[in-house]
């Protein structure tokens, strides 16, 4: 079996993680080096490496990965203005290979460069 990655050994509780929410489906995080004032992580549990690699039976997961981004928003106060986003690949910022969702938050974000 492949070598577990972080996410995975946060999921399956073998590293410790700062959880915001879990259900049996998704777990969320704060990040560990956050870029905003508000930075949570939301991933589901089923291993997918990255947006790109996500089948059509995965798509009610994805739907949910961004209903529980929404309730995070709202429990930590950035409804009004939010970036969500993943990146897919080594030259898009990926470094964790286990699909996941960056919320970003409670600062004016920018424009993406
Ligand atoms: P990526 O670069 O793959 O899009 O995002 C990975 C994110 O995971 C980064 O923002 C990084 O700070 C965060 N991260 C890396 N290792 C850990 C860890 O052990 N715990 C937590 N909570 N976040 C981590």
């Amino acid at each position: 079996m492949a070598e577990k990655n972080i996410f995975e050994k946060i999921i399956d509780r073998e590293l410790p993680a700062d959880i915001v929410f879990e259900n049996e489906r998704i777990l969320a995080i704060q990040d560990i080096a956050p870029k905003a004032p508000v930075h949570l992580l939301i991933m589901p549990k089923k291993v997918i490496h990255d947006i790109q690699s996500i089948s059509e039976e995965d798509l009610p997961l994805i739907g949910e990965c961004v209903i529980v981004a929404q309730k995070l928003a709202e429990q930590f106060n950035v409804q009004g203005g939010y970036r969500l986003l993943t990146n897919c690949g080594p030259s898009a910022g990926q470094s964790v290979f286990h699909l996941h969702f960056h919320l970003l938050g409670g600062r004016p974000l920018g424009m993406m460069g």
